[in-house]
């Protein structure tokens, strides 16, 4: 570092000349908390200031250095911060370990890899049914693309009889401890992936993975009841974890297409059956489409358009319960349209026998059959 440039090591952590060492090592302690590499990866500028702070600590924070410090101004440490000092990490890892869960971020604790276990993935699985099948539930097969474990390499990656080396770049380690002045910092091995070994003689079925891309077949059982959007899961059945970790689980997805006359609300069907205006004036007995045999449906006399019938427990089934909800059968009365001479006296016979009343009706009423038809 250019001596010019270099900053005060007062002015850096923002305190006064005669601070004492409880205030000196709060304002460390905020600066290396904000500054930090672990929360602020791919930072330069934060990593120099993280850098900037910690050096003035290791000087201000010893006594003997900061009195050498105050006399002759960073000629009298040169150096303090070109070697490694075992204490100064100590010191910091006492501070920041509480902050970060990192005892090991400066160096002490030795060796130990960074090889936690994974837990894998989880997987989605988008399934299309049938309204039909959405009501009375099913067996489904899917096949769902997934890793597994190569059955050749046992997961280990390397041919049978060769096994794994030691990673040169870490010597077995899983991490590389950097030293730039006196600040160590540790981080994975990139060449290992913080595993400690490379695999020489590659499996010749996964290519040194331990794992293959297989389409695993699977058995769901899909409950009467599910709705459009509703999800399974199916525990463990997602991608395999790593080191020991639990595989995730899988969640398939339900899209329910629609049915062409049955409407699902909640666990309720509706559905609507078009009467001609003789059938609603005088009564009729109709047959109504259900999700079983279809159900004979008394019509009295004197439908009114929009009415509504219900047929008990023909709706749909109660997930995990047993019941079911109700089919409600809405009428429409359909008005005729084009008519045959004969039709058209026989209406005009009937027009002149019927009262006429064509006052407004009540809102009330009017409203009804506006909102069955939206
Ligand atoms: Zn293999
Ligand atoms: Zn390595």
């Amino acid at each position: 570092m250019n001596p010019v440039s270099k900053r005060d090591y007062y002015e850096i952590l923002s305190v006064g000349r005669e601070a004492g060492d409880q205030e000196i090592k709060g304002a460390y302690r905020e600066l290396a908390k904000r500054y930090h590499p672990d929360r602020n990866p791919d930072d330069p500028a934060a990593e120099e200031k993280f850098k900037e702070a910690s050096e003035a600590y290791s000087v201000l924070s010893d006594a003997q250095k900061r009195a050498a410090y105050d006399r002759f101004g960073h000629a009298g440490v040169q150096g303090a911060g070109g070697a490694a000092n075992p204490e100064a990490f100590a010191d910091f890892s006492d501070i920041l370990g509480d902050f970060f869960g990192f005892g090991d971020l400066f160096g002490n604790s030795g060796g130990r890899k960074r090889t936690r276990a994974q837990r894998g993935e989880d997987v989605r699985y988008d399934l299309e049914l049938s309204f039909e099948d959405a009501m009375f539930g099913m067996s489904a097969e899917i096949q769902v693309p997934r890793m597994e474990r190569c059955e050749r390499c046992k997961g280990a990656g390397s041919e049978p009889g060769s096994g794994p080396s030691s990673c040169p770049t870490c010597h077995g380690r899983g991490e590389i401890l950097y030293q730039q002045n006196f600040l160590s910092i540790r981080r994975t091995c990139s060449t290992c992936n913080g595993s400690g070994q490379i695999i020489r003689n590659p499996c010749s079925e996964c290519h040194g993975h331990g794992y293959r891309q297989v389409q695993r077949k699977l058995k769901v059982n899909i409950p009467a009841g599910v709705d459009d959007g509703n999800r399974l899961r199916l525990a463990g059945e997602g991608q395999p974890g790593a080191n020991g970790g639990p595989s995730g689980d899988l969640y398939v997805f339900l899209k329910v297409r629609e049915h062409p006359f049955f409407e699902r609300h909640e666990n309720d069907l509706h559905c609507t059956i078009p009467l001609n205006v003789a059938q609603a004036s005088l009564g009729c007995e109709i047959e109504v489409p259900t999700l079983g045999q279809p159900h004979k449906l008394k019509i009295p006399e004197g439908t009114q358009n929009g009415a509504q019938f219900k047929l008990r427990h023909q709706g749909v089934a109660i997930l995990n319960s047993g019941a079911r909800g109700d089919l409600y059968v809405h009428v429409g009365v359909k008005m005729p349209t084009r008519l045959t001479r004969e039709q058209r006296k026989l209406l005009e016979q009937l027009r002149d026998t019927l009262p006429v009343d064509n006052q407004p009706s009540e809102k009330g009423l009017f409203d009804k059959v506006k909102n069955y038809f939206m």
